[in-house]
């Protein structure tokens, strides 16, 4: 009974432990928690000191496998708004919230777009229990649609702060449409046969689909499992066949896979790309937009290469 001993442990220690007292000057500010690095990130440029933000999942983490701890139901318990991805990308958020005791507003930040379903991509067959794929984010007007969200749930939380609120948001807003403008006029420059690339797990179908780069990976939307040896072995003759250059790693999840199929396949792995979190401060990937238009950068110096690679398939 995980389920169970997950509430048990957490209510013991949450007990056990008596929350720290909030300091005077912050006693006013709204208190939001947000599930993860990415969502936070964009929380934080519309809340700016305004309001007190904590993180679940931070820089560098995975959400798809993460185990909440006492000090997240601790967080929740204190909370004014919570705020998620969805998507049945934080498949324990609804444990988290029981076991907390945290009985206000559950905002989804994806509430709006249009959802990408699991299995219509490339005829993947590995679902693991999702129907739609929860990498929303990677799709800058998506990103709008979120910051859009967001602004609404903090402006009816704390209405008093709603033109600030909303003064950020535009000045936001426009910032992602002129990185969503910019990154559509480099990215047409990749010639058509060169817009396959591979990465770990399946989290850039919405960045795909927007930016017109077809991405193969040996796991699907969540990373919680192992590729068989016949679909890794049918990505290689893939990646073989179709000549496809392009490999890279992602920042969250373990480098091994991608480093056989970089053996296998005599590929060059290409660079990091960050999928489910943000990097840490001093990364490259220290808030949404550099992720952005680092991970751009990345696929731009392996797939708009104009001479043949550097390492000559067999
Ligand atoms: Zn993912």
């Amino acid at each position: 009974m995980p389920y169970r001993g997950f509430c048990s442990v957490l209510i013991g220690l949450m007990l056990l432990t008596p929350n720290t007292p909030v300091p005077a000057e912050e006693t006013d500010l709204l208190k939001v928690v947000a599930t993860f690095s990415i969502i936070g990130d964009m929380i934080s440029n519309i809340g700016e000191d305004d309001i007190v933000l904590t993180t679940l999942v931070g820089a560098n983490g995975d959400a798809h496998v993460y185990e909440p701890t006492p000090a997240d139901a601790r967080a929740l318990a204190e909370a004014d708004l919570v705020i998620a991805n969805g998507l049945e990308f934080e498949g324990w958020i609804d444990r988290l919230i029981a076991a907390s005791g945290y009985t206000g507003p559950l905002i989804i930040a994806s509430d709006g777009i249009e959802p990408l379903k699991a299995d219509t991509r490339h005829g993947h067959a590995h679902l693991h229990g999702h129907a739609l794929d929860p990498h929303a984010w990677q799709d800058l007007s998506n990103a709008r649609q979120y910051v859009a969200n967001i602004t609404q749930a903090l402006a009816a939380a704390d209405p008093a702060r709603t033109s600030t609120y909303q003064r950020r948001q535009q000045r936001y807003d426009q910032a992602l449409a002129a990185l969503d403008t910019e990154i559509r006029e480099r990215l047409a420059t990749v010639p058509e046969d060169r817009r396959t690339v591979v990465t770990s797990h399946d989290a850039f179908g919405y960045f795909g689909r927007a930016y017109n780069i077809d991405f193969r990976a040996p796991v699907g939307l969540s990373t919680d499992s192992e590729p068989s040896a016949q679909q890794l072995a049918s990505l290689i003759r893939q990646m073989r066949n179709e000549g496809i250059q392009s490999l890279f790693l992602e920042n969250i999840t373990n480098p091994r896979l991608v480093q056989q199929l970089a053996r296998e396949a005599d590929v060059v792995v290409g660079g990091t790309l960050y999928s489910d979190s943000l990097s840490s401060v001093d990364g490259p990937a220290a808030t949404y937009i550099d992720m952005f238009r680092h991970n751009v950068q990345q696929l731009l110096s392996t797939l708009a290469l104009e001479d043949e690679p550097a390492v000559a398939r067999p």
